[in-house]
């Protein structure tokens, strides 16, 4: 018997209208013969109401006490579905990640699935009973429940399927694919039939949020074919899978990523060693570098730019600032007001003019260019934040409207 792991996401479970939509959708796939499993986050924005209730009570509570109750959001949708596919008739059981057998490291807030123990959903399943697991938890070596991450619901039903060997993972959402750029903000986003793994996650890391892109390496290590489809509409969606037969077109999307910083060293030494000595100021510090520009050298000195997320900024500044007079540098310009701009597409290693054509497309828009990257499948550009969206809608209507 075919098995398929079901995802849907907050937005589809988010009321009793939607539960009952999502239940629809998964007793047919039941009466068509699927073994399932059904992997819920938490309803609408219960987890964002949860962390705001524990910022009432305490700004700085312990991470485990925070996942414990964060947890709870996901146990509630998965004991409401069952009720709703008990009330059609259906054999059902929901658990939670440990019932599960959901292993992880105790990173509490950010932890990694290390295995699954899938004994008891297997004899779920053999029982013929639809099995719904609560996403984004799990269980650590302390016997103490741990969560994924902000939206690891995607990664809880990745691993499921790949433990369980499902023939696909199908994720059930409030937009009916993945698209050249977020649908909500560019009107002419086109869906995708397909897309590989190796752009998805580029588009994931790059801030399209439409998959938790620790779920897209997971699927690509283990080679589990996704689709992202729409929890509204009945219509096929778009399939996430290694190599695609379709004819390529040379980019797959459009992406913006406001999760960045940049940093300038400014009046280093121009001399053998310097970069290397900066960066490890910064990978001591546990601080992950994305694009770099070094300025050419010019009387001796040279100017040494990196981004860093957000988050990283005020480490990476200390960091550098308590070296400063080792690594010998006048002075550290900063700023937060940017973006990052990307364009991502398997096709484009074998094409010509990519770059070019982004180009043209920021230049028609005006927006200036900060730093650019570039790996095979994906061109990053740096902007003022300010600028970001129009830099996005510039490029979406150049490679995909004109
Ligand atoms: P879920 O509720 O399943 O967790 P998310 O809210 O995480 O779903 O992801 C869906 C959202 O991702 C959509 O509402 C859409 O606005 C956004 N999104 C951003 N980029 C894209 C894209 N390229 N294609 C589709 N959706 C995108
Ligand atoms: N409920 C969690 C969140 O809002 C996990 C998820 O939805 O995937 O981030
Ligand atoms: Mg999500």
């Amino acid at each position: 018997m075919p098995l398929i792991v079901m995802k849907f996401g907050g937005t589809s479970v988010a009321d009793a209208r939607c539960i009952s939509r999502a239940a629809g959708i998964i007793a047919d796939a039941y009466s068509e013969g699927h073994s399932l499993v059904v992997v819920l986050s938490a309803q609408g924005d219960t987890t964002d109401d949860l962390i705001e209730k524990a910022a009432e009570i305490n700004p700085a509570p312990s991470r485990r006490e925070m996942d414990m109750l964060l947890s709870t959001g996901e146990q509630a949708s998965v004991a409401l579905m069952a009720m709703a596919l008990e009330k059609l008739g259906l054999p059902v059981i929901s658990l939670t990640g440990r019932q599960a057998g959901i292993r992880t490291n105790s990173e509490y807030g950010s932890a990694r699935i290390e295995k699954v123990d899938c004994e008891r959903i297997k004899s779920e399943l053999d029982k013929r009973r639809i099995v719904i697991v609560a996403g984004f938890q799990g269980i650590n070596k302390y016997d103490d429940t741990t969560t994924l991450g902000r939206g690891g619901s995607d990664t809880t039903a990745v691993a499921l399927a790949a433990a369980l060997h499902a023939d696909l993972c199908r994720f059930y959402k409030d937009v009916d694919g993945v698209y050249t750029s977020d649908p909500r903000k560019i009107k002419g986003a086109r869906l995708l039939s397909e897309i590989t793994y190796d752009e998805m996650l580029e588009l994931a890391s790059l801030g399209a949020q439409v998959l938790h892109n620790r779920s897209v390496q997971m699927a690509k290590r283990y080679g589990v074919e996704l689709e992202v489809l729409s929890s509204f509409e009945r219509k096929p969606g778009t399939i996430v899978k290694e190599v695609l037969n379709m004819e390529k077109t040379k980019i797959s999307g459009v992406a913006k990523d406001t999760d960045t910083a940049r940093v300038a060293v400014m009046g280093l030494r121009d001399e053998p060693g310097i970069a290397f000595r900066v960066f490890r100021v910064l990978s001591n510090a546990k601080i992950i570098v994305d694009i770099i520009l070094q300025s050419i050298g010019r009387e001796g000195t040279k100017d040494i730019s990196f981004t860093v997320a957000r988050s990283d900024l005020d480490t990476a500044v200390a960091a550098l600032e308590a070296q400063r007079t080792a690594l010998g540098f006048l002075e550290l310009d900063v700023s937060s007001d940017v973006a990052k701009v990307s364009i991502v597409g398997a096709g484009m290693m074998s094409a010509s003019g990519i770059a070019t054509t982004m180009f043209e497309a920021l230049y028609d828009a005006k927006v200036n260019i900060n730093m650019i990257s570039t790996s095979e499948i994906k061109i990053s550009v740096l902007v003022d934040e300010a600028d970001a969206d129009r830099a996005v809608a510039a490029i979406h209507r150049k490679f995909f409207e004109d």
